[in-house]
């Protein structure tokens, strides 16, 4: 942390923060310029920041340089992570498909879907049991009945599940049966629940908030990791914008930012963030050349009938376009495809 003094502070105001600095067990180090001074601080940020120094006469900012965010951030921790789902990679030297239906509706509808997510060359499998839904009047889930089916098409398909946990009290449940957590959008800063993901002992993916910033996601994945786990993926969908055209923008800058940022992997979801069945493969090509280490696609036997998202799920037809972008485009960035 750095603290710049007002322009001709006074020698006893620059002491005094150098002191309360010492006394708090920090060391100081002043560096008087021609216009102002500036005391460098070394030692533990969190007691600094209850030291007040900002409110201290001749203080004219207190500016954080390191990062607030620890177990997450790639500043202690270099190496890129690759977090394994049942075996499957998601990490920096691969490419994974997560493919499925937005909602779990019925056991054949499931069971179609992964087939589809699999003749694509999906390797995990998505798909909501529980579902935040913007109206309380919309399909909200099959609950438990839905982690059943989920259950039944991994044993039928062999691909594990990854689906959504929206409520702190359903995490034990759901990580009976799941392979990966999804804490979506509108949970990203629901701070009981990504603790009790945290506490899972399932890897977790971590949805960006829809007005989040990189360092708010990324205090969020914080919670997560501080519980003892670190198998955390982070999911770029598309953040509100002024644009009506699109469900989302998708940030895909957001690949190369917080791939810096974080050790964590990074990932699209082409689906969401569009919000339309057209831009999915195109966001797709786009998420693969940004750096994205896996993308997470909604596919629906009859989209027409879905009953959550139909306009952005793909059809059968649309797989081969698909794959093919998924087949082809990693080998350019130096990735295999997990298959
Ligand atoms: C989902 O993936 O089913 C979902 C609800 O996504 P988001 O949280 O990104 O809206
Ligand atoms: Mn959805």
């Amino acid at each position: 942390m750095v603290v710049v003094m007002r322009p001709g502070a006074a020698p006893e105001e620059i002491d005094a923060v150098v002191a309360r600095v010492e006394s708090a067990g920090g060391s100081a180090f002043v560096s008087r310029g021609v216009q102002r001074t500036i005391v460098g601080l070394v030692g533990d940020v969190v007691v600094f920041q209850g030291l007040n120094l900002r409110a201290m006469p001749g203080v004219g900012e207190v500016v954080r340089v390191s990062k607030p965010y620890k177990l997450v951030s790639r500043e202690n921790h270099p190496e890129a992570t690759t977090v394994e789902v049942a075996g499957v990679p998601i990490g920096p030297d691969t490419f994974t498909l997560i493919a499925g239906p937005c909602a779990v509706e019925t056991p054949e509808q499931t069971l179609q879907a992964a087939l589809m997510a699999k003749a694509a060359g999906a390797t995990l499998l998505r798909g909501g049991a529980y579902k935040p839904r913007t109206s309380p009047y919309a399909f909200q889930g099959l609950g438990e009945k839905g982690l059943r089916i989920l259950a039944e098409v991994r044993e039928e398909t062999g691909l594990p599940i990854v689906t959504e946990v929206v409520d702190a009290a359903d995490v034990p449940l759901v990580a009976e049966w799941a392979d990966m957590l999804q804490v979506g959008t509108r949970n990203m800063q629901n701070f009981a629940l990504l603790q009790a993901v945290g506490a899972a002992g399932k890897p977790v993916m971590l949805k960006r908030g829809m007005t989040a910033t990189y360092e708010e996601w990324l205090m969020a994945a914080e919670y997560v990791a501080q519980r003892g786990n670190l198998d955390i993926v982070l999911c770029e969908r598309g953040v509100r914008t002024f644009e009506t055209g699109t469900r989302n923008t998708l940030d895909i800058a957001a690949v190369p930012m917080v791939h810096n940022l974080s050790h964590l992997p990074v990932i699209i979801d082409p689906s969401h963030s569009g919000g339309r069945r057209d831009l999915v493969v195109p966001l797709s090509r786009a998420a693969i050349a940004a750096g994205a280490d896996a993308i997470i696609v909604d596919v629906h036997p009859d989209p027409t009938a879905a009953l959550c998202d139909g306009p952005q799920a793909l059809y059968g037809d649309d797989l081969d376009e698909l794959a093919a972008a998924c087949r082809d485009l990693p080998p350019l960035m130096g990735r295999r495809l997990v298959s």
